[in-house]
């Protein structure tokens, strides 16, 4: 397969390295050359040597290993908790009417600190790619708990309000304002900026995966060029999850409308897109929207496709399709065509 074409999925869950190694042979079966490893705070805490083996199996294997800081400290996607918040309360993101929320701020100085633990976890393990997932400011309606509060903004903590009245010469406002959603804005790319430098300089490629451009969600990013022009980065992803809801037209439209913006500008900028195809919650029946979305984003010009997540998350059972080892074989058919296509030029 050595038609420059990244396919595989995300992997998470089992750590155990004999299991790992026939789960990897499987993917390699179903046409994968590429995975990622979630790493999330317990992985770095409980499993550093580990997560080193798991990389080696899949390097024997010729597979391309990315990993990303799995919702470390509840700033980026993914199923764990964070064991850094309660030991540094001082470092929560705080809301517009100053009560905390459950994720850092990605302007204190000691979550990024953590954030540099990480990558030497990472360039330890001899990764490929780190990749940073969903980046973003709490978002309150994606949270039961703070559904309600979603009138409120983050973040207004201490560190927050002297940078941004050093910015802007005057007190940061309890109101969402222009000034506001540029300071979020300005937060997220400098600190994005920050880490993909220190991932770049440990040897590490940089992948970030920004939260689907036409949902409109208020995760802060304003505007793409600025983090497609950052420096460090490598490649340009975005994931456009469908819903139950959601069919054959709603994916047409939004996969389609993500790659085309990514391609373009990735053009432009000199740096590689790639795309996540939904493999997890795909209802009875939704299926084939896994390879109507890969073969989008192929037909779009994007060659590094990678799915979430493996055996259509038969192994999670919150994220579980309704029948996953379907959704795994269409997804592996859709990873092949993808190959022979590339193939063919
Ligand atoms: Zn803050």
């Amino acid at each position: 397969m050595a038609t420059g074409m990244i396919t595989g999925w995300s992997y998470f869950g089992v750590r155990n390295p004999r299991h790992v190694a026939t789960d990897l042979d499987d993917m390699l079966r179903h046409n994968a050359n590429a995975v990622l490893f979630t790493v999330s705070e317990e992985d770095n805490a409980f499993y550093r040597d580990t997560m080193r083996q798991l990389v080696a199996l899949a390097h024997e294997r010729d597979m391309t290993v990315y990993m990303n800081p799995w919702a470390y400290g509840g700033v980026f996607g993914g199923e764990a908790f964070s064991g850094f918040l309660p030991r540094h309360p001082e470092a929560m993101q705080i809301d517009s009417k100053g009560d905390p929320v459950p994720a850092a701020c990605l302007n204190n100085r000691t979550f990024r600190d953590y954030l540099f633990e990480w990558i030497e976890t990472v360039a330890f393990c001899g990764a490929d790619v780190a990749m940073w997932d969903e980046p973003h400011f709490f978002i309150f309606g994606w949270d039961e708990l703070f559904a309600a509060k979603r009138d409120r903004w983050t973040c207004r903590c201490q560190t927050c309000q002297t940078a941004f009245e050093a910015r802007f010469g005057h007190k940061m406002p309890h109101e969402m304002t222009p000034e506001v959603r540029q300071f979020r804005h300005e937060s997220i790319v400098n600190f994005l900026d920050e880490m993909t430098t220190r991932a770049k300089a440990r040897g590490l490629k940089n992948s970030i995966c920004i939260l689907p451009f036409t949902f409109n969600l208020d995760d802060g990013v304003e505007n793409l060029e600025d983090i497609f022009r950052l420096p460090s980065l490598d490649i340009l992803a975005t994931d456009p999850y469908w819903d139950r809801e959601h069919g054959d037209d709603w994916v047409r439209e939004h996969y389609t409308r993500n790659a085309e913006i990514l391609v373009e500008n990735a053009q432009k900028f000199g740096v590689e897109p790639e795309i996540w195809i939904k493999n997890f919650k795909i209802a009875s029946g939704q299926e084939h929207l896994v390879e109507l979305a890969t073969e989008i984003g192929f037909d779009a010009g994007i060659r590094r496709i990678l799915a979430w997540s493996y055996l259509g998350s038969a192994y999670m059972s919150s994220l579980r399709s309704d029948n996953p080892l379907q959704v795994y074989e269409r997804q592996a058919k859709a990873f092949q065509v993808c190959h022979q296509k590339a193939e063919r030029g």
